[in-house]
């Protein structure tokens, strides 16, 4: 089985096109969650998810912008483009958005999804000490997660005693780039995709993964988009100027 993962579009459909287009052939498309806040096409984002497959778990953008949960816990900003997201989305898609499932979900064998991590769905696994303490717990060989916006992996192996984290190492930060990794057997292994539509790795391309569960291996993908024409919807749409500066930095 091949699978497509995709995590936190934030409403930008420039850099969701410009993956899809990139993307190699897939049976399925699990999306970890944050399909919008921060961007200016919630709508269109959130269709174009619903389109592509039934596996999703729900974002804390995505709670926040369907009402699910107050925005009182988010940056100015952040609660600011959540506020515009809820008043600009169609009945349709708020409602698809407030019964989106909490991580962890089980969507294929030996396989979890979440939004953050499987012990909170809002934790941002940004260091090796929490992720090696979550994957020592982990049921599953292999966690997709997202939250962070930052692409790579940590793994561990119990049959040789070792542990480690993979930072996908591009040779520029220009063009459609892959960086692939096999899954040990034996190996447990936590997998961000990194963010399709802000990503905060220092490099502004469009990242995703794709697993391929038969060969065992994880595919790291970056893809340059119409920046340009994202930043320019956010300001035209009145959300935070430091939305659209933001993803020319990667930050
Ligand atoms: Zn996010």
């Amino acid at each position: 089985m091949r699978i497509l993962i995709l995590s936190d579009i934030h409403a930008n459909l420039e850099a969701l096109e410009a993956c899809l287009e990139a993307a190699p052939a897939h049976d399925h498309v699990f999306n970890l969650g944050d399909i919008v806040g921060y961007g200016a096409n919630p709508n269109e984002v959130t269709d174009k998810s619903r389109s592509l497959g039934k596996v999703f778990v729900r974002g804390n953008h995505d709670k926040a912008c369907s009402g699910v949960s107050s925005v009182e816990d988010f940056n100015p900003v952040a609660g600011m483009a959540a506020l515009w997201t809820r008043e600009h989305l169609t009945e349709a898609n708020l409602e698809f958005l407030k019964q989106l499932p909490h991580g962890p979900i089980a969507p294929a064998e030996n396989l979890i999804c979440v939004h953050g991590s499987p012990r909170d769905e809002d934790e941002y696994v940004l260091f090796p000490r929490d992720a090696y303490a979550i994957l020592a717990r982990a049921e599953a060989p292999l966690t997709f997660f997202g939250h962070t916006h930052v692409q790579g992996a940590y793994w561990i192996d119990d049959s040789n005693d070792t542990e480690g984290n993979i930072e996908p190492r591009y040779k520029s930060k220009t063009g459609k780039q892959t960086f692939t990794f096999r899954v040990a057997p034996g190996a447990r292994c936590l997998v961000n995709p990194g963010s399709v539509g802000q990503p905060r790795d220092s490099d502004p391309r469009a990242a995703f993964a794709s697993y391929d569960t038969e060969a065992g291996v994880v595919t790291f993908h970056r893809v340059p988009y119409d920046i340009h024409r994202a930043q320019k919807k956010i300001l035209a749409a009145g959300l935070p100027e430091r939305l659209a500066f933001r993803l020319e930095e990667g930050r």
